[in-house]
């Protein structure tokens, strides 16, 4: 099955809003291993909805529309679709009574603009709609599947996930199930992840997997249908050891593990505290660990020490260190993570200096960045040669960090 959203909304082409319905609607099919090959925006415009309809037909068995199920004139995405299908639209009981109570419960009284949004499309599987009034539909025609969504995001999200998807799952596995697992990658591209796999990529057929690359991450999502659950995660399971095989030692987590929350989970599991002194990232180290409940048992506390003498005045970095090697260097980052380690008492120290860019930084190379992380009485330096932009090389830093402490 191959999918086409299209989002309806002149704001949407104004610019005056992102498409986040695509994005949250293309990352939930993915899931239920459904392609999408294209999205399309169409302002309020019935002609031109036509027309991108006629297009999707051409190119899609499963159309998804985001928007325009209001009650406003503007509102056009189920009279457009039901004119271009010749399907005529009737009133859908349960939303009428939904939309009645609404505005009895209001003390308001209900036009005739209102009761539009309780009217369907004849023979349409209803999607309720529990955070708003206009009800979505799922109908299926001319060997075609359309689901219509409503547009505030607040009402498409759980409607997809909850009525839509749900649906869709049934429908493509005829009444098997179909589930996907995540495998978290760190230290290697997505380029030379897909060669050393790309055998069990090129042969894949169930499960799929699909390789996806951000932040300096690989994941790849593996998707399996199956006649029951167990059977499901017996060929997730059984394709995860054949590529954890090969790749095993880049995997460091699955699903919704981040390298920060796997960090805490080590920390916490070993008893271990942990502080940092932070130049370059200026406090987003801390900031990504204490983004994960329950790191207070762990994450004592921090500095942010930007200039050579807050390193040496604030942190206790000795002048004859600093004057020396200057504040890019190793020794830098290993008095750091050693001043930091001894002033917040933790079992670990972490220092993280260097040049974020775009211009050198005290004689070195933009991207040059030095680690250190003490743990214990032992110091260990590493040393990054980054090419991103600043905050790239900042975010870079970090993850780097968080992979070595999980190693
Ligand atoms: P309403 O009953 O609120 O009019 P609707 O189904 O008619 O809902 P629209 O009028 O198209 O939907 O959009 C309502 C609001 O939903 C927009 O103002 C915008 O804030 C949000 N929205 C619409 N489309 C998108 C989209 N593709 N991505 C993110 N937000 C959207
Ligand atoms: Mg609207």
């Amino acid at each position: 099955m191959n999918a086409e959203i299209i989002a309806v909304g002149s704001e949407l082409l104004l610019g005056q809003i992102a498409n986040t319905n695509a994005t949250f609607i293309s990352s939930q099919l993915s899931e239920i291993g459904i392609n999408v090959y294209f999205h399309s925006v169409i302002g309020d415009n019935g002609g031109r909805l036509k027309k991108a309809i006629e297009i999707a037909e051409s190119r899609a068995d499963l159309i998804i529309f985001s928007g325009g199920l209001g009650p406003t004139k503007d509102d056009l995405t189920k009279e457009t679709l039901a004119e271009h299908l010749k399907v005529p639209l009737v009133y859908d009981e349960k939303a009428l009574e939904t939309i009645e109570r609404f505005f009895q419960n209001q003390g308001r009284t209900m036009t005739e603009n209102n009761r539009k949004q309780a009217l369907v499309l004849e023979g349409s599987d209803v999607l309720p709609n529990h955070h708003g009034l206009a009800p979505g539909m799922m109908l299926q025609k001319g060997g075609r599947t359309y689901i219509l969504l409503p547009g505030p995001p607040k009402e498409l999200e759980p409607m997809f996930q909850f009525e839509a998807k749900p649906r869709l799952v049934s429908l493509i596995s005829q009444g098997g199930v179909i589930l996907s697992h995540v495998l978290r990658f760190y230290g290697i591209g997505e380029a030379e992840l897909e060669t050393k796999i790309q055998h069990i990529l090129d042969a894949q057929t169930n499960p799929t997997i699909a390789p996806l690359a951000s932040d300096g991450e690989v994941m790849l999502r593996i998707t399996a249908k199956a006649n029951s659950k167990d059977e499901a995660w017996q060929f997730i399971h059984e394709k995860k050891q054949e590529i954890l095989a090969i790749v095993g030692k880049y995997n460091y987590g699955v699903d919704d593990d981040t390298l920060a929350s796997k960090t805490v989970e080590m920390l916490l599991y070993h008893k271990l505290t942990i502080s940092a002194a932070e130049s370059l990232t200026a406090g987003l180290f801390l900031s990504e660990l204490a983004e994960i409940p329950g790191v207070s048992g762990a994450l004592v506390g921090g500095m942010v020490t930007y200039t050579k003498e807050a390193k040496m005045n604030q942190l206790g970095v000795p002048n004859e260190i600093l004057d020396q090697h200057g504040i890019v260097s190793s020794e830098c980052a290993e008095h750091m993570a050693k001043c930091v380690r001894e002033k917040f008492g933790t079992d670990i120290g972490i220092g993280l200096t260097g040049a974020a860019g775009p211009d050198p930084h005290d004689g070195q190379p933009a991207g040059t960045i030095w680690i250190g992380i003490a743990i214990g009485d032992d110091v260990v330096t590493r040393k990054l040669q980054l090419s991103g932009f600043r905050n790239t090389n900042r975010l870079r830093t970090v993850k780097y960090t968080l992979s070595y402490l999980i190693r």
